[in-house]
């Protein structure tokens, strides 16, 4: 069981995974994490060099999917925003469903997907249940997270290389 706690890749953000490094796993589509992995804190859009990388992959034929477990208008707008055509809202990770939605929806097997996230227990725990390979970054934003978040991340640290 511990051994779903442990990433595939980790990498310092999402700008560091490169295309090239992808194609080579056998990848041809992303699942992409919205909060601490595209943006900060309460931030509504993501930094352009994060924002033209999205471009990069697309450009490099891998598909995108953005998988929250937030709500319906969140999660439709930001991918709106971001120009990324596939989204499931109200995921639920680590539950599987929010990860099988999104192979549908871009058409590919879970094992040829990657799922980007900063979360050990929600992002690389679902990622790996569900069979796609798991790349944790680090989270965007350090502190202002609140008192669960904060002791979430204590309780990550042994499974973070
Ligand atoms: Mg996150």
């Amino acid at each position: 069981m511990f051994k779903n706690f442990h990433a595939d890749a980790y990498f310092d953000d999402i700008t560091k995974v490169s295309p090239e490094y992808l194609k080579e796993k056998g990848i041809g589509g992303i699942i992409l994490d919205i909060d601490n992995t595209l943006i900060g804190h309460n931030v509504p859009i993501p930094d352009e060099k994060v924002l033209r990388h999205l471009r990069l992959f697309e450009e490099s034929g891998l598909k995108l999917c953005v998988v929250s477990n937030n709500k319906y208008d969140r999660v439709k707008n930001f991918s709106e925003k971001i120009g990324v055509r596939f989204f499931v809202h109200e995921a639920l990770k680590p539950k599987a469903r929010g990860y099988d939605a999104a192979a549908k929806q871009m058409g590919l097997d879970k094992k040829n997907i990657a799922a980007i996230g900063d979360q050990v227990f929600t992002d690389v725990w679902g990622a790996k249940r569900a069979g796609c390979f798991a790349i944790l970054t680090k989270p965007l934003h350090k502190g202002g997270e609140g008192f669960f978040i904060a002791l979430k991340r204590i309780l990550e640290k042994p499974f973070i290389k």
